[in-house]
């Protein structure tokens, strides 16, 4: 199996990357953010305390978003990889992963890291938020908030995969056929 991680703060361009990647590669493409939104926009008992955490920039405790994952994974038996986009996000997710991979007997492949300055997330960020109807996307302080999470919580998981010597990074600034090539070569290259 081919399991992929795409990595990156919020607003990096994880789900424009994916969509191109998965149609290259077959892969099945788990955003953790798409299912929270989905709950949420069905609303389930899950959607509806997500929400909550959503709604001010926090994530969504590692139980709940862990479950969620293990679901849908299970539901999807038979493909030839994944693709997990916004997942992990903590350590612990992390942990959870390897440990879920395991027991399909498969492993992580490669973590691509997309590089990308704050100034330019925030701008992109604010900008989907005029189009997207996304709450999150619209409010300078819930975006913020957001990094500081990722800052916090995310970033950690760079040397977790670094040590794994499994972490790649691509410049997530420029056109987006060019970003998406230079995804290609890492992806090749395991
Ligand atoms: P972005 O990468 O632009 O922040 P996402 O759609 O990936 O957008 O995530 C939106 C929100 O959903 C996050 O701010 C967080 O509240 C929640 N979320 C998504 N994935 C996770 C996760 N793996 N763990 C905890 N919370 C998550």
């Amino acid at each position: 199996m081919l399991n992929l991680i795409i990595f990156g703060p919020p607003g990096a361009g994880k789900g424009t990357q994916s969509e191109k990647i998965i149609e290259r590669y077959q892969l099945a493409h788990i955003s953790t953010g798409d299912l929270l939104r989905a709950e949420r926009n069905a609303g389930t008992e899950l959607g509806n305390k997500a929400n909550e955490f959503i709604s001010k920039g926090e994530l969504v405790p590692d139980e709940v978003v862990i479950g969620m994952v293990r679901n849908f994974m299970v539901s999807k038996s038979g493909v030839q990889g994944f693709i997990f986009d916004g997942f992990p996000r903590t350590i612990p997710q992390a942990e959870a992963l390897d440990a879920m991979l395991m027991e399909f007997d498969t492993a992580i492949s490669t973590v691509l890291g997309l590089e990308v300055v704050e100034d330019e997330l925030v701008k992109r960020l604010m900008l989907r938020g005029q189009t997207s109807g996304r709450v999150d996307d619209q409010d300078e302080d819930t975006i913020r908030n957001r990094f500081r999470e990722y800052q916090n919580k995310t970033l950690p998981l760079k040397d977790y995969y670094a040590n794994q010597k499994k972490y790649q990074s691509v410049q997530g600034i420029g056109e987006i056929d060019e970003i998406f090539t230079n995804l290609c070569a890492c992806i090749d290259a395991v």
